[in-house]
């Protein structure tokens, strides 16, 4: 059986690659409220964050849904994970709060 867990259990704790917003560049840090745009494709298990925003260039849906993908549209706030043996910090979603949800089923297929 398929367990599906919700939205936001699967975005909590997402460690982050890049801390800036991907449309005016601005550096996120440490508490900051974002909006995080996230997708699974059809057949993939695992979820990807693509796109990251600050809280003025949040949209308010996805405008342009994807076909054979689920994607999301998150509300949350940044966080700070430190690896005690590296010493290296990763910024995380926390706090995910309003999500948005385009199905698979929704969408144009892309040519
Ligand atoms: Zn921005």
């Amino acid at each position: 059986m398929l367990i599906t867990a919700p939205a936001e259990q699967l975005l909590e704790g997402y460690q982050l690659r890049e801390g800036r917003c991907s449309y005016c560049k601005t550096t996120l840090n440490e508490g900051d409220s974002v909006s995080a745009y996230a997708v699974q494709y059809a057949g993939d298990e695992t979820w990807s964050v693509p796109r990251l925003y600050c809280r003025d260039c949040q949209s308010t849906g996805i405008t342009e849904p994807t076909l054979g993908a689920t994607e999301l549209l998150a509300n949350g706030r940044l966080g700070c994970t430190t690896d005690t043996a590296t010493q290296r910090s990763t910024l995380t979603l926390l706090g995910i709060e309003r999500v948005i949800e385009s199905t698979p089923e929704e969408g144009h297929a892309t040519l």
